[in-house]
């Protein structure tokens, strides 16, 4: 297949200023563009307009190929070369495609190049950690020690995995870099394939001698005792982010955090909704007739609760700020108390005897209760 010359494909002059080159190409490129056009040439010769934008619009390819033509580029750059300085992105942002320049190698090649990406920012895994705490721990809020498996740089080698002392080597199949390349002749150019160096795994060095502690893994697990501080007012399913406790698998990898997820155990007497907290009391039936003061729990100590007279069985009192504290803010929920009144099962002989005037005393009154 012979090449036609860059400047007829883009039906330019050869002084062309780099606004038309441009103004050129986007011309092409949208009638071309393989989602515009259905027709089976219109790939091929999209990739023959974009490869002459690619050229021309670079200053020094351009040059080369002023000089020396076909022959100029060819030998000189790779197909990725080629595609490197020209920021088709930009281009076709603006013609409504929304795609850069591993698009444009995926849609060429049928994959990616392996380049001009940026390395994702490697991460340490997040852990996770389950506490179980009571009702007047997350009451009072906590301070505790918890132990967290988790894996982390090998101290001895300091997360090289070579054995002190002894050397790395560059890596002998990949020069150093890390990564191979497989360049092969296409109709369109040449074409470099960049992969991963199998033999160093992309670290561009080799371990002479393993770490003994790590074996060259360069991380260890250790168990690792952290400090949490657990905030007054926690509910069940609250969970604390520690950041950078979490996993940190190598040397330059940014650390994962650390979650810990809080369970409240369920109290033996008060149910807690939010910020309240409910509970159910006994009252004698003189009391619940007569009005009494009574004694209420509470995580805060003991508390008087006036029961008025004739209060009811299943009656609810409240106890303001008796219940939990509110969680990250100021106050506390409430007491709700709901009282229960107890009939005596047994009686003595005398308690029978005021109970029995007192029935009469009701019945005199033609009272019932
Ligand atoms: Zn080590
Ligand atoms: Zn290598």
């Amino acid at each position: 297949m012979v090449k036609r010359d860059y400047y007829e494909i883009l039906g330019i002059d050869k002084n062309a200023s780099k606004s038309e080159i441009k103004k050129a190409y986007r011309k092409l490129a949208l009638k071309y563009h393989p989602d515009k056009n259905p027709d089976k040439n219109a790939e091929e010769k999209f990739k023959e307009i974009s490869e002459a934008y690619a050229v021309l619009y670079d200053d020094e390819k351009r040059k080369m190929y002023n000089m020396y033509g076909h022959a100029g580029i060819d030998q000189r750059y790779s197909a990725e070369d080629i595609f490197r300085g020209a920021d088709f992105g930009d281009i076709f942002r603006g013609m409504g495609f929304d795609f850069g320049f591993d698009d444009i190698f995926e849609r060429f090649f049928g994959h990616h190049m392996g380049f001009e990406r940026r390395p994702r920012t490697r991460r340490g895994s997040d852990l996770r950690y389950d506490i179980e705490i009571s009702l007047e721990d997350a009451y009072r809020g906590i301070e505790t020690e918890i132990n967290v498996p988790r894996t982390e740089i090998c101290n001895v080698c300091n997360g090289s995995g070579a054995k002190p002392g002894t050397d790395t080597k560059t890596c002998p199949q990949c020069n150093g870099t890390g990564q191979m390349r497989a360049s092969r002749r296409t109709a369109f150019g040449m074409f470099t394939q960049v992969s991963t160096c199998s033999k160093c795994n992309g670290q561009g060095t080799i371990i002479e001698e393993l770490c003994t502690t790590c074996r060259g893994r360069g991380a260890v697990q250790k168990t690792r005792k952290i400090e949490i501080k657990i905030p007054r007012g926690v509910d069940e399913g609250a969970q604390l982010r520690l950041a950078g406790q979490g996993e940190q698998p190598g040397k330059g990898v940014k650390s994962g955090d650390l979650y810990i997820v809080v369970h409240v155990k369920d109290h033996h007497k008060f149910k807690r909704r939010g910020a309240d907290f409910y509970q159910k009391i006994d009252v004698s039936f003189t009391d619940a007739a007569l009005g009494e003061k009574i004694d209420v729990e509470t995580l805060d100590g003991t508390e008087k609760l006036r029961i008025p007279e004739g209060s009811e069985s299943g009656e609810i009192f409240k106890l303001n700020n008796k219940g939990m504290p509110r969680l990250n803010r100021r106050g506390f929920g409430d007491m709700y108390v709901e009282v229960h009144v107890k009939t005596p099962k047994k009686l003595s002989r005398a308690a029978r005897k005021i109970l029995e005037e007192l029935k009469r005393e009701l019945k005199n009154n033609n009272r019932k209760y």
